[in-house]
C-alpha cells in the first residue's frame, strides 16, 4: 500500500487502537499485525449498527466472496484458468464438481439448521454436485467427509473463508469508528460494486483499498502530491502575506534539505533516465536559485516529492 499521504496512514493505527479498545490479543500472521476475529457476539453487534440496506449490502458481499473463492481454489486444484470471458455457469460445466450453492445463516445465538450428521448449524452450507446430483447440508466441519474432498483443499478453502471474515470485521469496526474515505480517492472511476458500497455508506476493507492502490497507482500519486503543493503553497500564504512568489535559497534548505540529503545517499535507486533527469533538473534549480534567477518553487516541490515517491523514500 502506498504511504504517501498522511491520511492513509491513520487507518492502520485507527484499527490497532480499535483492537487494543476491545482488549483483543494482537497476532502475528505472514510477518504482519493481524487483529484476531472477532467473536460471533460482537460481529452481531457491529451488525445492529448497520442500517436494513447496509446489513443486506454486506451479507450478499461476503456470500458471493465465498462463493468465489470456493470456485477458485477448485478450480485452482483442476488446474483450470478462470478468465472474465468465461462465465460462471461455463466454468461449473466445465469442473463438474462439488458446487457451494448457498450459505445459510440462521442468526447469532440460533443453530435452526442441521448437518447431514445431525449436528445442529447456525451456518449451513449447501452443496450440489452437477455430474453426480447429490446436495448435502454440510457444517464447515463436515465439508469433507460428505463430499470426500481432499483435506488440503478443504483447508484452502476454509482458510479463504476465514480471511473473508477477516474482511468482514475490518469493514464493520471502521463503520463503528466512523470511517471516511480518504480525500485523494474522491474522483476516480471506481468499480460498480464498490461505489454501491460507499453509496450505502460503508466503508471500504483494507484488501479492497489496496486492490484500488494498485489500479489507480498513478492517479492517487498526482492527487496526493496535488494535496502536498497546495499544503505548502496554503503555509506559504499564511507565513509571508507581501512576497508570496518569492522564496529564497535558505527558506528551501531549511525546509527541504533532509528530503534532498535522503535522495542524494540513495541515488543507486535512480533506475531510470527519467529519475536521472529529473535528479539533475532539481539540482539545477538549486543552483538557479543560489544565482538569483527565477525558481518555479512547486516545479521543484513536485519533482523532488515524485523522487521521493519513485525512490521509495516518501
Ligand atoms: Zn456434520
Amino acid at each position: 500500500m502506498l504511504s504517501f499521504s498522511c491520511d492513509a496512514t491513520p487507518l492502520l493505527e485507527r484499527h490497532v487502537i480499535i483492537w487494543y479498545n476491545s482488549s483483543h490479543n494482537l497476532a502475528l500472521i505472514g510477518g504482519t499485525r493481524m487483529p484476531a476475529p472477532l467473536t460471533e457476539r460482537e460481529v452481531d453487534q457491529l451488525f445492529q449498527l448497520l442500517n436494513a440496506e447496509q446489513g443486506s449490502y454486506l451479507q450478499g458481499y461476503l456470500k458471493q466472496s465465498k462463493k468465489s473463492k470456493w470456485l477458485e481454489k477448485l478450480a485452482w486444484k483442476k488446474g483450470i484458468v478462470l478468465d472474465a470471458h468465461t462465465s460462471i455457469d461455463e466454468i461449473w460445466e466445465q469442473l463438474n464438481d462439488w458446487e457451494l450453492k448457498e450459505i445459510l445463516d440462521g442468526g447469532y445465538g440460533n443453530r435452526p439448521y442441521k448437518c447431514e450428521c445431525g449436528m445442529p448449524l447456525r451456518f449451513c452450507y449447501i452443496v450440489h454436485h452437477r455430474k453426480e446430483k447429490k446436495t448435502y447440508r454440510l457444517g464447515e466441519t463436515c465439508l469433507g467427509n460428505y463430499t470426500l474432498m481432499s483435506p488440503e483443499l478443504i483447508k484452502d478453502i476454509t482458510n479463504g473463508f476465514h480471511k473473508i471474515d477477516l474482511e468482514r470485521d475490518d469493514i464493520l469496526l471502521k463503520h463503528q469508528q466512523g470511517w471516511e474515505l480518504p480525500s485523494e480517492y474522491l474522483g476516480l472511476l471506481l468499480p460498480g460494486d464498490i461505489q454501491t458500497q460507499l453509496d450505502l455508506g460503508l466503508p471500504l476493507s483494507s484488501s479492497q483499498m489496496n486492490k484500488i492502490e494498485k489500479t489507480h497507482q498513478q492517479e492517487l500519486l498526482q492527487n496526493r502530491l496535488k494535496k502536498q503543493l497546495d499544503k505548502v503553497a496554503q503555509q506559504r500564504k499564511s507565513r509571508s502575506t507581501s512576497s508570496d512568489e518569492f522564496i529564497t535559497l535558505e527558506e528551501v534548505l531549511s525546509r527541504h534539505l533532509p528530503m534532498l540529503k535522503q535522495i542524494l545517499e540513495h541515488e543507486d535507486r535512480m533506475t531510470s533516465a527519467e529519475m536521472l533527469a529529473k535528479w539533475s533538473n532539481v539540482k539545477q534549480m538549486i543552483k538557479d536559485l543560489k544565482r538569483g534567477k527565477p525558481f518555479d518553487y512547486s516545479k521543484f516541490l513536485l519533482q523532488m516529492f515524485e523522487l521521493l515517491y519513485e525512490m521509495k523514500l516518501y
